[in-house]
């Protein structure tokens, strides 16, 4: 017997998840498979940043992607019972006098003014000599929480599958015992093995991070960043990372990413730490740094929504809806994002 619904999704990432978030808050019948993979949305650290933190710049749509996910994540609260934010803001600490002068001169731009705090702050624990600048209207999810909760929630109302999509099973509008009137591909880098999407422009970057055990807790609640990313977990151990390697796609851990990292926290970190864990993703990259969305160019009812880069959940939150908008109402994607660009 036939089951009808009226989505697939092919994934498991934030990708796919805040897509699923779409069809739930609009009442669609769907289906997401999930092969079980740890891939990069369950390593990725969660931070939510509207601040290139580099150039002190920001980006496309940033304040608009900041107020979205926040809604996004109040909604999803009302069906799971918690909120995934953590509203603890980033401290990027300044390597010299220079980046004071260049970050206070950008915080009296108009786009920059609602992120970079003009007041600099001394950490505690660690060495900031010339102290820190704080990222407003930054914070981070709690990635752990998100995807345990949300997957066993879409298990429970019996929309998950664990299992492998199998692309050779896919004919026209159904796939094993379903008929569907929009499939949407969601695998990240598993795009490759995707028959008719593995032409996208996605390229790997991989992404390592250490989980520590510091010997000197730090007492301020902030994520900490030089070179890397530094913040508390809920077991009392600490993340650090990640690392962009464009090279390395060997599917073990990179001894020089490791080294790597335990120089980037001794740099700032004066104590002691032990390292319990280290752990790597796959960032679905492009070039012009922008996500892809959109649908095949014979197969109209087969989408694709990939290429999220480092910032996989503010892209993700936002062009879900952009994505959703396009295949439900046919409201015309961002020429910036859609897939047409590269054909
Ligand atoms: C170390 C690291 C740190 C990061 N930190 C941050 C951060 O702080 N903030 C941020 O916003 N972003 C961060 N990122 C980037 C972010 O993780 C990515 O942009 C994001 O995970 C991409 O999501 P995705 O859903 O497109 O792909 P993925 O996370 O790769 O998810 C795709 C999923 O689809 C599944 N899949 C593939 N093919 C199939 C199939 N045939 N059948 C069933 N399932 C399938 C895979 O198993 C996988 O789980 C980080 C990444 C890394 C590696």
């Amino acid at each position: 017997m036939m089951e009808n619904v009226e989505y697939i999704i092919v994934g498991d990432g934030y990708a796919a998840l805040f897509f699923a978030h779409r069809l739930q808050k609009n009442h669609k019948r769907f289906r997401i498979f999930s092969e079980g993979k740890r891939s990069a949305s369950q390593v990725s650290a969660g931070i939510i940043n509207p601040v290139v933190l580099k150039k002190f710049t920001t980006f496309w749509k940033a304040q608009e992607q900041i107020g979205y996910l926040r809604k996004t994540l109040s909604e999803i609260e009302s069906y799971t019972g918690v909120n995934y934010l953590i509203n603890e803001n980033i401290h990027r600490i300044f390597h010299d006098e220079k980046e004071c002068n260049l970050w206070l001169n950008k915080s009296e731009n108009d786009d920059l003014k609602a992120f970079l705090s003009p007041e600099f702050e001394l950490v505690d624990g660690v060495k900031n000599p010339f102290q820190t600048g704080v990222v407003l209207q930054s914070g981070r999810l709690n990635v752990k929480g998100f995807f345990h909760d949300l997957l066993n929630y879409f298990e429970k109302e019996g929309n998950l599958i664990r299992e492998k999509f199998d692309y050779a099973q896919l004919e026209g509008e159904t796939y094993k015992e379903y008929a569907f009137k929009y499939i949407v591909f969601c695998e990240g880098m598993g795009v490759l093995e995707n028959p008719f999407f593995s032409f996208i422009p996605v390229q790997p970057n991989k992404g390592h991070h250490l989980t520590v055990r510091l010997s000197e807790p730090l007492s301020g609640k902030y994520t900490l960043k030089k070179k890397h990313f530094l913040f508390p977990l809920e077991d009392g151990s600490y993340y650090y990372g990640g690392t962009y390697d464009r090279e390395q796609m060997h599917l073990k851990v990179d001894p020089s990413a490791r080294e790597q990292l335990i120089n980037g926290l001794a740099e700032f970190y004066p104590h002691d730490f032990e390292i319990e864990h280290i752990e790597f993703g796959f960032r679905p990259t492009v070039k012009d740094r922008r996500p892809i969305l959109g649908s095949h160019p014979d197969f109209p009812n087969y989408y694709v929504f990939n290429g999220l880069g480092a910032r996989g959940i503010l892209n993700g939150c936002f062009f879900s809806q952009e994505l959703f908008e396009k295949i439900e109402n046919g409201k015309a994607l961002h020429p910036e994002v859609d897939l047409k660009r590269f054909l």
